[in-house]
């Protein structure tokens, strides 16, 4: 029996010994220790042990027993503290390493624009407001004072839902709601996407963005108009910039006129930028028509105003000098990270 349990140490020593991992000692533990180990089968077979004998032999079978426990604890405590001596090495930090490069996003040049023009107006005491882009036909035409059958229809290619609603085709409609909505004095501008089913060119896209000025008080005159956007145009394109207004006709102003600025890079000379003339358009105005006061319950004796509409895409192309708007909307990377 002494014999026996003298191999039993022996073995077991030397496979925990040998043992390089927590597992390997675990399975040593069952085997040796457990309940159908080699050293519980040595106490099963105690009873071929004489009566005078057993208290010996049952001795042995514990000091053993403890023998084993303990090397099996100083290897698991060895293998515990190698293993996270590893990780350690190999979570180790290389400072010296080169970074990675993290690239930045940053804004589309329409954004810097119309940050631009808001910064401008919004220093002027307006308010930025917003409306739906799909709109009701009532709200984008007819409370405009462009009833059905006006010829002014025709000129937008509108995307109609059904016979009610549509997308809107300009951001005039927001002037409607925000009159409906509030009393005089009024004083915001509306950015926003519109819609018409244009062919996709150099200076065309069936989606576009605009931006809708209107201010309505007692006593709003032409010559207000005509001092807030020559403000407009000279923070946006310099102080030496001029400005012209050309009559024109829209149906929910009267009058009504196109603005023109003189050209920032040749100041008036004539270059390929402005097409020879010295002068860009860059939005349509005009005051209010007293019908669509009317249909908004605000009366036209009491009150007038002004509005006007900028295309954000053509301040965009204006001001960085970008000769095809398709390429501010395919979002390539390589061109948009210029700005
Ligand atoms: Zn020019």
């Amino acid at each position: 029996m002494k014999e026996k349990l003298e191999q039993i140490r022996q073995a077991a020593l030397e496979r925990i010994v040998a043992s390089d991992a927590l597992e390997t000692l675990n399975e040593i533990r069952v085997a040796y220790l457990g309940k159908k180990g080699e050293l519980t089968s040595v106490l099963k077979s105690m009873k071929e042990v004489s009566v005078e004998e057993r208290p010996k032999v049952g001795q042995m079978v514990n000091e053993t027993r403890a023998v084993i426990e303990a090397k099996l604890e100083e290897t698991k405590a060895r293998l515990a503290k190698k293993a996270r001596e590893e990780k350690l090495k190999k979570e180790v930090i290389d400072v010296t390493l080169p970074a990675k490069k993290n690239h930045v996003g940053h804004k589309h040049p329409n954004m810097i624009a119309l940050e631009e023009v808001e910064r401008i107006f919004v220093g002027m005491g307006y308010e930025v407001v917003e409306g739906p882009e799909v709109e009701y036909d009532y709200y984008n035409f007819e409370a405009l004072n462009i009833p059905k059958g006006h010829p002014a229809r025709d000129e937008q290619d509108t995307f109609y839902v059904d016979d009610r609603i549509l997308l809107r085709s300009q951001t005039s409609p927001v002037q409607v709601r925000t009159m409906e909505k509030s009393r005089p004095p009024i004083r915001i501008i509306a950015p926003g996407r519109v819609f018409r089913s244009d062919e996709v060119d150099a200076t065309h896209s069936p989606s576009f963005h605009q931006i809708e000025g209107l201010v309505i008080d007692r006593h709003i005159t032409f010559a207000d108009l005509k001092g807030t956007l020559e403000v407009f145009a000279k923070e946006l394109f310099g102080e030496d910039t001029r400005v012209k207004f050309r009559p024109h006709h829209f149906p929910f102003t009267e009058p009504s006129a196109e603005v023109d600025v003189s050209c920032f890079k040749c100041h008036g000379k004539g270059c390929r930028f402005c097409k020879g003339s010295g002068w860009i358009e860059i939005l349509g105005c005009g005051m209010v028509h007293p019908n669509v006061l009317r249909m908004c319950n605000i009366n036209p004796e009491e009150y007038s105003g002004f509005a006007f509409g900028v295309g954000l895409e053509r301040i965009a192309l204006l001001k960085y000098e970008i000769d095809d708007m398709r390429l501010l909307y395919e979002n390539d990377i390589r061109f948009l990270k210029q700005f």
